[in-house]
């Protein structure tokens, strides 16, 4: 299996680390050219307006769409928002996903912050709580159509969500020594 990691911008480094712990085949992306071949990519965290307008001016947004009709992809953070169709904002976007998100929607004060999460769809998810990281992180403030809510805070915000291959995160599970966000996502990919 050959997994791309968008490397325009952001975390990209800390992404392909986690894969290459994990013994996965991983490649960087600048260019459409790069997307042949791979069974997956992760868009990492980052500034999501930048990502968009590199992405934009690398030619890569509508090979990026067309790669994520058929294909997984894992958007973490800013990627999660240049995933969505709706960033209540004017910046490019994929709109592969059917959410809508709230950029840095936990505000000033607490604008990063870390949290164990109960994850209810890995094997020992509540046994051993996911440790979450977020970092100037969005919310996930609707989820309609095809898409569907996977994680939420105690207080119900989303903060994870997926529609077929698609995966949305808002937090950096690639800033953590935990790899089972990793791990479910190549079980995607493989799929
Ligand atoms: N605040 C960033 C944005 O809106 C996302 C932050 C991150 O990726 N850690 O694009």
């Amino acid at each position: 299996m050959d997994i791309g990691v968008l490397a325009l911008q952001g975390d990209f480094s800390e992404h392909f680390q986690v894969l290459q712990t994990l013994s996965v085949s991983a490649r960087l992306v600048r260019l459409p050219g790069d997307l042949s071949g791979l069974d997956g990519l992760i868009i990492p965290g980052g500034e999501s307006t930048t990502i968009g307008k590199l992405a934009a001016a690398y030619d890569l947004i509508e090979p990026l769409r067309q790669f994520g009709r058929e294909h997984a992809i894992w958007g973490t953070c800013a990627g999660a928002i240049f995933l969505s169709k709706d960033a209540r904002r004017d910046q490019p976007l994929l709109e592969l996903m059917d959410i809508r998100v709230e950029r840095n929607a936990f505000g000033r004060q607490v604008d990063s912050f870390e949290i164990n999460l109960d994850v209810p769809f890995f094997k020992d998810g509540i046994e051993h709580p996911y440790h979450a990281i977020f970092i100037r992180a969005p919310i996930i403030s609707a989820v309609d159509r095809d898409a569907r809510t996977l994680l939420t805070l105690p207080d119900g915000r989303i903060v994870a969500a997926q529609q077929g291959k698609l995966l949305a995160t808002s937090f950096h599970p690639e800033l953590t020594p935990d790899t089972r966000f990793h791990a479910y996502f190549l079980d995607l990919a493989r799929s």
